[in-house]
């Protein structure tokens, strides 16, 4: 006989029903891990769609209104409205209420929601590693979470109860979960997230220009590395915009070594230097094969992709 499943919260709250609260509702609700989901979104529409395809059992025109009664309060809005979210939730908070956020950014989310959280309510910070380039309530899916890390950056007022609750809760999503200072968490996805996605956009801006000279060539051959670029500069323009107004200073130091490393291979094009190369691109091959084996991504070619006719 299987034990019957326990639910870690009664009343869960999502202010913010986009790509991360939509597969977050679905995942609780696969794996019965809150009795009720409340959510709260600014725009009408994504509040009815809401309703309709079943992520929350009732929505609320106001967070304030949404947050009432709730045991876990998930901020799950662009990391430059948190602030303005915090200050809104905290005269209608449970006492007892813990409340989260999944920011890519932790230093600033921190700074702009932790004034606000009221005596007898705990916060602690976490971000899922998880995502995709589509936005809204519509682009969720239950196993989003499945083997992606969740990084938990607990503060000073963080009980050990509160996190050992949420780590549960995100594990039994089917996460991988590590606790980190705040400050190196954003270090870290400066280095793998962050700077990449500004890299992608980067490079899909040169092609853009490039475009102007002979733009039927640039998606007819997309197929090639550029595609991946493209998929990531598709990412959302407002998430994306707050991550590095936000996270500012890892990502400018992340950028000022990129920019070293890219004269030091552009040196060895112009100089002709093979040996060069060939080492760099040795040292980097194997970083992708430890990602592979930490079972971060697939062996399979392309990413797995099943490539049609059409892909070439
Ligand atoms: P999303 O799909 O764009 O959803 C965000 C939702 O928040 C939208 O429905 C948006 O409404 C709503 N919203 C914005 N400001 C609001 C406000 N002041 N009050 C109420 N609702 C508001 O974004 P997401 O990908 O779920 O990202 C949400 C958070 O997760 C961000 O902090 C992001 O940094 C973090 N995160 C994202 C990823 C990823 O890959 N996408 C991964 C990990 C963490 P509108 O549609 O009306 O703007």
């Amino acid at each position: 006989m299987t034990a019957p499943v326990v639910p870690i919260y009664d009343r869960v709250a999502f202010i913010g029903l986009g790509l991360i609260a939509s597969s977050m509702a679905l995942s609780i609700r696969q794996f019965g891990l809150a009795r009720e989901i409340i959510g709260h979104d600014k725009s009408d529409e994504t509040r009815a769609i809401a309703l309709e395809i079943g992520l929350c059992d009732c929505v609320f025109d106001t967070a304030g209104a949404a947050v009432e009664g709730a045991d876990l309060v998930v901020l799950c809005v662009p990391v430059g409205a948190m602030g303005e979210i915090a200050a809104a939730i905290a005269p209608h908070l449970k006492q007892g209420a813990c409340v989260t956020d999944v920011g890519s950014v932790k230093q600033a989310v921190i700074e702009a929601v932790a004034a606000h959280i009221p005596a007898g309510v705990v916060f602690v910070p976490a971000h899922p590693l998880a995502g995709t380039e589509h936005s809204g309530p519509r682009s969720g899916f239950a196993t989003l979470f499945q083997n992606r890390w969740c990084l938990l950056t607990p503060t000073k007022t963080s009980t050990p109860e509160a996190t050992a609750r949420l780590r549960a809760l995100w594990e039994r999503m089917g996460a991988n979960v590590d606790e980190m200072d705040a400050a190196h968490h954003d270090l870290v996805l400066a280095v793998v997230s962050h700077t990449p996605h500004l890299i992608a956009y980067t490079m899909v801006g040169v092609a853009d220009h490039l475009g102007r000279v002979s733009n039927s060539e640039v998606i007819k051959y997309s197929a090639s590395g550029f595609r991946d670029f493209t998929r990531i500069a598709a990412s959302d323009p407002t998430m994306w915009r707050d991550v590095f107004l936000t996270n500012k200073d890892a990502v400018l130091d992340i950028l000022g070594r990129f920019t070293e490393e890219l004269f030091v291979l552009q040196r060895a094009i112009r100089m002709g230097d093979g040996d060069e190369l060939y080492a760099y691109f040795m040292r980097t091959r194997a970083i992708r094969r430890g990602i592979i084996e930490a079972g971060q991504d697939t062996a399979a070619p392309d990413f797995g992709r099943v490539v049609t006719k059409k892909d070439g």
